[in-house]
């Protein structure tokens, strides 16, 4: 068993549309490697930058975020003599099992699924992020108060032909 720590950067493309982790950023990993019959068991944390835009408001958000890491890298298959067996598997059959390469275990791939099925869906700034004004797009943060007066839309024509003339109070 061993205990491995090391800071990677990160490699391009990990994350979804909205928010996801910034190519070259730190990556900093702790794993534990523990020998077991089948392979090598992964256990540990890796500590990711996410940089992304606010669901709401549209404003960027960065953020730290730390996943969890624990996978079975099983040895590649041998033959009687303890050779590895050519695999016969196409490129494109999907192989659920993660291996090991002769010494070595790649953790890209792990922490790829793992830091993409941890982020949020709608990534907002933060909780109570009132967002956009739904008619106007104004920031609503700027101003708590902005509210647009809503008229009866059978007045609507009404207030188009100057019979009302206060019909528009937005405060910006
Ligand atoms: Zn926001
Ligand atoms: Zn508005």
């Amino acid at each position: 068993m061993s205990q491995v720590s090391l800071t990677a950067a990160a490699p391009a493309g990990i994350g979804i549309m909205s928010i996801g982790v910034p190519e070259g950023s730190e990556i900093e990993c702790d794993v534990r490697l523990e020998s077991v019959i089948e392979g090598v068991l992964v256990s540990g944390t890796a500590r990711v930058q996410l940089t992304g835009e606010c669901s709401r408001c549209l404003d960027p958000i960065s953020d730290e975020l730390e996943i969890d890491l624990q996978e079975l890298y099983v040895y590649e298959e041998t033959d009687a003599r303890g050779r590895p067996v050519e695999s016969a598997e196409s490129d494109a059959e999907v192989d659920e099992e993660r291996h090991l390469v002769g010494d070595h275990l790649d953790l890209e791939p792990l922490l790829r699924d793992a830091v993409v099925l941890d982020l949020p869906l709608a990534p907002v700034c933060r909780d109570d992020c009132p967002g956009l004004c739904p008619h106007c797009g104004f920031r609503l943060e700027d101003d708590p108060e902005h509210h647009h007066d809503v008229i009866d839309p059978r007045w609507a024509a009404l207030g188009a032909l100057g019979a009302m003339p206060d019909q528009e109070k937005e405060e910006d």
